[in-house]
């Protein structure tokens, strides 16, 4: 681990693994991990799992794996579960130079005499213990919390921040805050301003709900003696209703947009542009791209909406980019209920995913969807449909094409096939793309016909084209 020395960049993102990685937190990573690659810095991630209350092993590898999915590598990482010791020698320290100081003060206790006072934390009753008194609560086995001592003169406070120039605090009603916990893991705060310190992160780059943090941070470091690093927070993400961004407005973890099929390409893109803008206006970018373009300057503060709709928009996009052997890599987990036999054909695949995707909008719309239905089962063509064959010269039509199959049709044949079996029978194209379109597969709609036949291959467009004119034969 590296304290700060020389100027190299070293930004970190710091999820506590309370939940999924939300698309704010991963907006944080991203602007980080994209400002780190942009300057050949470092970008280091830090899980925050000392509230073990509230930590889960399940979230720690949901976080990893949906940072490495969006396609975020880390050059270090660090657990701050796996740090206890530096929090508690830090905190002695700060006991033993008389900046903080234990409290036995229960959270009830607490409440109960702040009752009916506004905006105080704490009213700093354990600040003068004296020694024997700290000593004889310890040896009742009382258990007690570390209070970081809050000078009145420090709580008029001001700091620069990288991003919105000065931020000023007037009079905040802080109280002497805890720094560890009596269970012995510390606050947030103080574990933030410790790592930071030791990583040597020389850029705090967060949202905008840990402005009111900073203060308290900084004090920490001047406490220590340590020179703080530089802190820049970014807008918020705002829900449609323009209410911060939260579950009832959907699908707000990056695993869940992931499950819905959209790509992680479409999500970074989408993120990026969350708070940031290409200096030529660009919209749909890559990863490369992003990190070709990206800088501080172009960074806006205004509250950002989270709009599914443009969401959706950007993975079209990103959809139509896409290589034919990624597509199918990437659509595989939505095409399972096709069954093997449909995937281990993966030459059908590509090209059934090349006509079907361009109507989708996310990945998850490919289960179920008709054209698959169509290209990889044969149909059972229902009473309407055999009744309609019946009628008319349709059943011609199809026994003409059948005649006139050639042994390897491809998708430049078949126009040329319909106008002549058309010609022929004295019909319209269109009356003999119908007939084929119902009798290959059982609806009247769906994609081009002559692509839905190249994908069928001839043995199969011969064996439904045989099967429905042997069943409507026998209905008739
Ligand atoms: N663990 C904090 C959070 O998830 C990190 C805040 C920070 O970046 O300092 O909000």
């Amino acid at each position: 681990m590296s304290k700060r020395v020389g100027r190299e960049l070293r930004v970190r993102f710091a999820p506590s693994p309370t939940g999924y990685l939300h698309v704010g937190g991963a907006r944080t990573a991203l602007f980080n991990w994209l400002w780190a690659r942009r300057e050949g810095g470092v970008f280091v991630l830090r899980i925050e799992d000392t509230d073990v209350t509230r930590s889960e092993r399940r979230f720690v590898e949901g976080i990893l794996k949906a940072l490495s999915w969006l396609g975020l590598d880390w050059d270090e990482l660090y657990y701050q579960s796996g740090r206890l010791d530096v929090y508690r020698a830090y905190a002695e320290r700060l006991l033993r130079e008389g900046k903080a100081y234990r409290c036995f003060c229960t959270p009830d206790e607490i409440a109960q005499r702040l009752k009916g006072l506004r905006g105080v934390e704490y009213d700093g009753r354990c600040r003068d213990l004296s020694p024997d008194q700290v000593e004889k609560y310890l040896a009742e086995g009382r258990k007690p919390a570390v209070r970081f001592i809050v000078p009145e003169e420090k709580k008029h406070t001001a700091y620069l921040d990288f991003l919105r120039g000065e931020i000023e605090f007037k009079r905040l009603t802080t109280g002497d805050f805890v720094i560890m916990k009596s269970d012995g893991t510390p606050a947030y705060n103080f574990a933030c301003v410790v790592d930071d310190y030791e990583m040597g992160i020389t850029h705090v780059l967060r949202a905008e709900d840990h402005i009111s943090n900073t203060p308290k941070q900084i004090w920490l470091y001047e406490a220590l003696g340590w020179e703080p690093p530089e802190f820049g927070h970014l807008s918020m993400i705002l829900g449609p209703d323009k209410r911060k961004l939260s579950k009832r407005h959907g699908a707000t973890s990056v695993e869940e947009l992931r499950d819905h099929g959209f790509l992680p390409q479409a999500v970074v893109n989408y993120l990026a542009l969350l708070g940031w803008s290409h200096p030529e206006g660009k919209e749909i970018l890559s990863l490369e791209e992003l990190v070709e373009a990206f800088s501080l300057e172009r960074v806006t503060l205004s509250p950002q909406i989270f709009d599914f709709e443009r969401l959706r928009w950007f993975n079209r996009k990103h959809l139509a980019r896409l290589p034919s052997g990624e597509l199918l890599q990437a659509a595989e987990p939505f095409l399972k209920w096709l069954g093997e036999e449909a995937l281990a054909d993966r030459e059908k695949l590509t090209k059934a995913l090349g006509l079907v995707v361009p109507s989708v909008s996310t990945l998850s719309e490919l289960v179920g969807h008709p054209d698959l239905i169509a290209l990889f089962r044969r149909p059972t063509l229902s009473n309407e449909v055999l009744n309609e064959l019946s009628q008319g010269k349709k059943l011609e039509v199809l026994e003409k094409i059948v005649a006139r199959l050639p042994s390897r049709l491809t998708r430049d044949d078949l126009r040329p096939l319909v106008r002549k079996v058309a010609a022929e029978l004295g019909l319209k194209p269109r009356d003999v793309f119908h007939p084929l379109r119902l009798a290959l597969t059982g609806r009247d709609k769906g994609p081009e016909l002559a692509a839905v036949c190249e994908i069928l291959g001839t043995e199969e467009v011969l064996a439904r084209l045989s099967q429905a004119l042997a069943t409507t034969k026998s209905e008739r």
